[in-house]
């Protein structure tokens, strides 16, 4: 298989995977791009050699410019030249993989450049899912999952196409490093007890998310637009060993689950090499040493997050936006120590009531709603 892939966010957890995968794969990288990251921008170019390159941050694409002169790598400064990126000629598929709503855009780019799309981005489903959906619908593109509780359920989905019988879907959740404790006990929790996952290795933004399962609540959602599931019909499981990555219950109960250790280039390669299967860095799951598998219903009265979410995607429309903008805002106070981990909920809650009903939305509705939602936990701080 000949292909060529752009990385957006290459220098993230997921960026740097994903160049892994692409490198072992054969594949040609196109376009890298990342937000300040200047020294390990630099390091791709001179590895990957990109046509096209780009820092969110124009002070930092000045500086990459005079470091990365001795290259033929163009570089392009701002959103603009990000977005630039996305849409590069030459790239097959394009993997969004930068944390966060600023990576909505370049993904609607890359869309409406006729790119396949790999998301890990899950904040530009959330916020945007229509928008998304509606794009790859007109554009006849591929929206490839990344997370790996969603390419297990693709993956499970393969076995009844096109989704029928489906009954519904269990996501699995790890539980993060705060399982099984009381609120008393995460009063005074702080970022960096919240910065040790028990099984996987990613970037500050989702860990924290994962500690306040957040991020369980924005994979309900992104399972939701991605499989055309109704929120009921998911379930949220915690399975402490992070080895079954989620799970699909047909109408005649019969449950297919997808397995294997956690190490994220399993999901990534599949979303770049679909519908094929190559062979993997990845060591194989051996179960003899797993020895067992536990599983537990998600507290929901001390993790609120998950209740949040669950009435952001009921209340449809801008509400899922709003209540990811509002957790982005949150957990960056609260990864900088300046509220504790029981705010984050209470805070986040603040924008139901500054968020418009309207279930028709556009892009600039979504960064409306962004800007109320960020103001509105900071006004409540
Ligand atoms: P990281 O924080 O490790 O990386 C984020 C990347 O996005 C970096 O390249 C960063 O550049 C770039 N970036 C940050 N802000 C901007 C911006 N404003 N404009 C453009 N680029 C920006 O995150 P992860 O790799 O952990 O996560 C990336 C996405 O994948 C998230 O949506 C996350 O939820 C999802 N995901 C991650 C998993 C994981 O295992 N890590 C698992 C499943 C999903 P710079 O280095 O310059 O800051
Ligand atoms: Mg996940």
């Amino acid at each position: 298989m000949s292909k060529n892939i752009t990385i957006l966010g290459s220098t993230g957890s997921i960026g740097v995977q994903s160049l892994d995968v692409a490198e072992r794969s054969g594949f040609g990288v196109t376009a890298i791009t990342a937000h300040s990251s200047v020294k390990t921008l630099e390091e791709q170019i001179r590895r990957f050699k990109p046509a096209l390159a780009a820092l969110a941050d124009e002070a930092a694409a000045a500086d990459l410019r005079v470091r990365a002169a001795d290259t033929s790598t163009k570089i392009l400064g701002g959103e603009e030249g990000v977005c630039e990126c996305a849409t590069a000629p030459g790239a097959d598929t394009v993997v969004d993989a930068i944390v966060g709503l600023a990576g909505l855009r370049p993904a609607l780019c890359a869309i409406n450049a006729k790119k396949d799309l790999a998301l890990a981005n899950k904040e530009a489903l959330v916020a945007g899912g229509h928008l998304v959906l509606d794009a790859v619908r007109e554009n006849g593109v591929r929206l490839l999952p990344v997370d790996s509780e969603h390419s297990a359920i693709f993956q499970c989905l393969q076995a009844s196409p096109p989704n029928k019988a489906l009954k519904k879907l269990i996501l699995t959740a790890s539980g993060g490093p705060f399982f099984g404790k009381t609120k008393e006990q995460l009063q005074n929790v702080t970022a960096a007890d919240a910065l040790k996952h028990p099984t996987w290795d990613m970037g500050a933004k989702i860990t924290i998310d994962s500690a306040s399962m957040f991020n369980k609540g924005l994979e309900l959602i992104e399972a939701h637009f991605l499989f055309g599931v109704a929120p009921e019909n998911i379930d949220i499981l915690v399975h402490r060993e992070s080895i079954i990555h989620s799970m699909v219950e047909f109408d005649d109960n019969s449950v297919l689950a997808q397995l294997g250790v956690s190490d994220m280039r399993i999901p990534i390669q599949y979303a770049l090499t679909y519908p094929e299967r190559f062979p993997s860095p990845v060591r194989e799951l051996d179960l003899s040493e797993v020895a067992s598998l536990s599983f537990y219903k998600p507290d929901y009265e001390t993790f609120d997050c998950l209740n949040i979410c669950k009435e952001a995607i009921g209340k449809g429309g801008l509400y899922p936006a709003a209540v990811n903008s509002a957790n982005e805002e949150a957990n960056l106070l609260f990864r900088q120590g300046k509220i504790g981990f029981l705010e984050l909920p209470k805070l986040i809650r603040t924008v139901f009531a500054v968020t418009p009903e309207n279930k028709i939305y556009s892009l600039s509705d979504v960064y409306e709603t962004d800007k109320a939602a960020r103001a509105a936990v900071l006004a409540n701080m």
